[in-house]
């Protein structure tokens, strides 16, 4: 059961959770697709398109499930018996796909979390599933950096919780300034691991990530 302090912190999530808009119907979903083929100079109605604008639906069905997603929800069945186990849970590398909210264009990096407990420890795949809640949704690094820790922290108050995203923007890479092999890290630090500065260093070097990840982006 929830106690008073996560009730008033649930609430907090969920209000920041996306307005539910109206979802325009599957044929003009379609329709659009077909205004962005012609946008980009083809004929959808050629042999070899006939069928994109069914693919397209679909990918956007699976690049942004995470809209139909409560991340709460997800985080609710906690473990209490941890038999004193008073160290820092990690989970490194979770490998993720999101889309800029900018460009629609795909961003691809791993992401790095790790919380020390206060009584209450999720399974690590509860981890990797937040990930994706927060990934398959019109992104950017920064916002998905404290989505993900704002979370583990309102839900499971733990002493503090780490967040480290290594990834690549596809709109820098293949538009624009045309940079490759460029990475962006975020970090977001809280409880313990913003405050004392030995537990930070300890977590960063257990994620082995550049530099520690310089940059607080909140
Ligand atoms: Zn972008």
């Amino acid at each position: 059961m929830p106690d008073s302090t996560t009730a008033t912190n649930i609430q907090k999530i969920r209000s920041r959770e996306p307005v539910r808009v109206r979802r325009p119907s599957r044929d003009e979903a379609l329709d659009a697709v077909r205004t962005l083929i012609r946008w980009a100079g083809d004929d959808p109605e050629r042999e070899g398109l006939l069928g994109t604008p069914d693919r397209v639906v679909r990918s956007y069905a699976e690049f942004f499930s995470g809209y139909g997603e409560d991340p709460v929800a997800l985080l609710q069945r906690t473990f209490e018996e941890m038999d004193g186990y008073d160290e820092i849970v990690m989970l490194k590398d979770i490998r993720f796909e999101s889309h800029c909210e900018h460009h629609i264009a795909p961003i691809i990096g791993k992401v790095h979390i790790a919380y020390l407990p206060n009584n209450r420890v999720v399974g690590i795949s509860k981890l990797a599933r937040l990930v994706e809640v927060y990934a398959k949704r019109l992104q950017i690094q920064e916002k998905m950096t404290a989505q993900i820790a704002n979370t583990l922290d309102e839900v499971l108050q733990p002493k503090g919780v780490a967040v480290v995203i290594e990834a690549a923007h596809q709109c820098m890479t293949t538009r624009g300034v045309h940079k490759p092999g460029v990475s962006m890290v975020t970090s977001r630090m809280l409880g313990v691991f913003r405050t004392d500065p030995t537990t930070r260093r300890e977590v960063l070097s257990m994620f082995g990530t550049p530099a520690g990840g310089t940059g607080e982006h909140a």
